[in-house]
């Protein structure tokens, strides 16, 4: 009963670059957590599953885009959990028991929010990012609003509850923004987990894909990719991507992917900003890039070309209740392959799932939190 509840808890904020593993150490600590008595509406569960996101890197490695967090913080976004407790005057279709999956973004659900109006609480001005704005779930349990909860649909994995909110956001952008028709050839920019969740919707609906990374990313991220079929283009300073495709990427059937060095459709992931100012080189006119990354610097773009050849950017920020339905059915029927991209680490070893992460030895680390 007297367990101890612990948590992986962001303290410093010594800036480090992407795959120093030393900011670990340096920028957190495991700490114990006393839990709060329950507020109107609240919920306090026990973490089951909670998986390490991109963003949970760059605020260990204390990127310029994550200042705005407040430390000490118990991190933690993306989870499975079980509900302890529910609070005073709780109005949702949970009871003590059962499983869910909270969504990241709660919204101020004012009438007069044009984001909240329509559902939408990742568009809201003054959204709370669970494990940001609060203590989250990289501890072994939390407190919540109940509004967040959405109950586990029927068949969904525990483990696999834990990538709802990450595969929720490719969902959103692959079915909201992106308008996949089979046959086209979509280019993924970036290898981290969204990447290679855009990459396998973008082909669930029927397009070619191809996703790019780095030399580093070759036996691990990219190695992932090739065995689920997908093409895989290691991009470097001397053999840079757009020259690439100008000469030809094979696909894995061996023909040219795209055409004339163009494609379809490119999604941004990697949050790197040449990387994006780049990738307008490599659409088709008339066709999208759309970015589901955030960027540490503001990006310039070449704005005339962007109106010579009549291209669309689009961003797409986070996702909302219905976008979280959606991936728990692409999970429980196995659109997206779960196993093949998880790791999965104990408590014990959460340090160690950051370092990994950081260092991109993992496609996606899932810690067993109790
Ligand atoms: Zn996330
Ligand atoms: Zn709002």
């Amino acid at each position: 009963m007297d367990k101890k509840i612990k948590g992986y808890c962001l303290t410093g904020t010594k800036r480090f670059h992407p795959g120093e593993a030393e900011a670990v150490k340096e920028n957190s600590a495991i700490v114990e957590m006393t839990m709060p008595e329950l507020k109107e509406g609240e919920i306090l569960a026990e973490t089951l599953y909670t998986a390490l996101c991109g963003s949970d890197v760059s605020a260990t490695l204390s990127k310029a885009n994550f200042d705005w967090i407040q430390r000490p913080r118990v991190i933690g976004h993306e989870t499975s959990a079980k509900v302890l407790k529910l609070g005073p005057g709780y109005k949702g279709p949970l009871k003590v028991g059962d499983l869910f999956v909270p969504v990241a973004q709660l919204g101020c659900r004012k009438d007069d929010c044009p984001g909240c109006r329509s559902g939408k609480w990742n568009l809201c001005p003054d959204k709370q990012i669970l494990g940001y704005n609060n203590d989250g779930a990289f501890g072994q349990q939390m407190v919540l609003d109940g509004a967040r909860a959405i109950p586990f649909i029927e068949g969904l994995k525990p483990e696999h509850g834990a990538i709802v909110e990450p595969l929720s956001v490719a969902v959103n952008a692959i079915y909201s923004k992106c308008n996949i028709k089979p046959g086209m050839d979509v280019l993924v920019t970036g290898c981290g987990i969204m990447g290679l969740m855009a990459a396998e919707l973008a082909r669930a609906s029927g397009a070619r894909v191809a996703i790019t990374g780095v030399e580093q990313d070759r036996n691990i991220r990219l190695k992932a990719a090739r065995e689920r079929g997908i093409t895989t283009i290691i991009v470097s300073p001397e053999n840079p991507l757009l020259k690439q495709l100008e000469e030809g990427v094979k696909d894995t059937a061996g023909r040219i992917f795209g055409f004339k060095g163009k494609v379809d459709l490119v999604m941004e992931c990697s949050g790197v900003p040449p990387v994006l100012a780049e990738a307008i080189y490599a659409v088709k006119p008339e066709h999208d890039i759309c970015t589901i990354a955030t960027y540490p610097d503001k990006v310039l773009l070449d704005s005339t070309y962007i109106t010579r050849q009549s291209l669309n950017i689009k961003g797409v920020m986070g996702s909302h209740k219905e976008n979280f339905l959606v991936a728990q059915k692409l999970l429980v029927e196995g659109i997206f392959p779960a196993d093949h991209y998880i790791n999965l680490y104990d408590f014990e070893h959460i340090n160690q799932a950051f370092a990994d992460s950081i260092q991109a030895k993992t496609t996606k680390a899932v810690v067993k939190m109790n």
